[in-house]
């Protein structure tokens, strides 16, 4: 691969295709496989990823807002889209673009069958969503009765499938939470199956759960982060390949002298004789200021470098005193070994944040 001749995400689609075909061995035959696209899949480019899935035969697609899902139909996504997160204020568009609600609420299920039935649909698909402990979305165990009942009251809708999503399934020493949230699940389902008559599909699982919870695979998982090939453990880790790799290059290096400061509010000073090299790349880039003052660093010719000084918008300044390179030289901030997790470690934050965070700026480069 050419060396990154200026600020970069490279997407490596093959990397994806390794992620999804480990995630789906996880699963019986029959279990669908949504794949999660949301906030630009994860950070990448949402497009891109959704139509190799799509190559791929993923059955479902989820995103959390109305908009984003907009952005997949405009560029030829025709697998269904799950909308988790709709406001009430973007149901015409849902239903003009074909998308398929999660409703969490009585105002939303309300409003939404109101949409629905003025725009003369029958059966259109909604996905019911149940709290069971996460305390974020959902109707409450309680409220079967009520959603049922506005269920049948019209031919509007249809429930195609009931969900839930775990709290805390990553985390083993939690594992009887998880289990309670499967319980509560479970009866919730059979509850809501009865009073409505069919078998809407059932799903509870985010890649932890794919991975930690085979039992509650039910008809259906939602994967993300694993596709974009972070799991959560070190052992996962090792199954998975991370797609995006963060490169940039040395704009200039400077030479300092003892005492001199380096950045904005002169955060940093120099201890002697030092090299320091200035990066194209800043927290308008997704470089959170976190970083800087060497709680982050790059990698230049496979040498750690710490950030020294205060991120700017537009640049970091690293530490190049004992590495040999020079200006034109690449940068990489993360790729599959030097791994935004070991960021993320450091500002003591989770990968989920450090690969969501790298803006539209930086330029996406796909490779097939
Ligand atoms: C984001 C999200 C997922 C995906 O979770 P991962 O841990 O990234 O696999 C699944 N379900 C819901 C409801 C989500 O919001």
């Amino acid at each position: 691969m050419s060396k990154a001749q200026e600020t970069v995400l490279e997407i490596d689609l093959g990397a994806l295709t390794h992620n999804f075909n480990y995630l789906k061995s996880k699963l019986k035959r029959e279990t669908k496989f949504l794949a999660v696209v949301k906030a630009f899949a994860y950070g990448s480019d949402s497009v891109s990823v959704a139509k190799h899935l799509q190559d791929l035969d993923v059955d479902y697609f989820a995103v959390a807002y109305t908009n984003e899902g907009v952005v997949l139909r405009d560029a030829g996504i025709t697998k269904p889209i799950l909308v988790l997160h709709p406001l009430p204020s973007s149901f015409e568009t849902i239903i003009e673009r074909c998308l398929e609600p999660s409703l969490y609420n009585s105002k939303v299920l309300n409003e939404f069958i109101e949409v629905a039935s003025a725009k003369q649909q029958r059966n259109y698909p909604v996905h019911i969503k149940f709290n069971t402990g996460l305390n974020r979305l959902g109707f409450w165990q309680t409220d079967v009765d009520y959603v049922v009942s506005k269920l049948k009251a019209t031919s509007s809708v249809v429930a195609k499938s009931v969900f839930s999503h775990l709290a805390a399934s990553e985390d083993l020493e939690e594992k009887d939470f998880t289990l309670n949230q499967i319980e509560t699940f479970k009866n919730i389902a059979s509850n809501f199956e009865k009073q409505i008559g069919y078998k809407p599909w059932l799903h509870i699982c985010n890649t932890s759960g794919v991975v930690n919870f085979s039992n509650a695979h039910f008809d259906m998982i939602r994967c993300g982060i694993g596709l974009y090939g972070f799991g959560n453990s070190a052992k996962e880790d090792e199954n998975l390949k991370p797609i995006a790799s963060l490169k940039s290059v040395i704009s200039q290096i400077h030479k300092i002298e003892p005492n001199e400061s380096v950045g904005y509010n002169r955060a940093y000073k120099s201890h002697g004789y030092q090299k320091t090299a200035t990066i194209p790349i800043g927290h308008a880039d997704g470089i959170s200021r976190i970083y800087g003052n060497e709680k982050g660093f790059v990698f230049v010719n496979d040498k750690k470098a710490p950030i020294i000084g205060n991120v700017c918008m537009d640049m970091i300044m690293v530490n190049i005193t004992d590495i040999d390179c020079k200006e034109g030289d690449e940068v990489i901030v993360f790729d599959s070994n030097k791994k935004a997790a070991n960021l993320a470690e450091s500002a003591q934050t989770i990968s989920y944040e450090i690969i969501t965070s790298i803006s539209q700026r930086v330029k996406r480069l796909i490779i097939k």
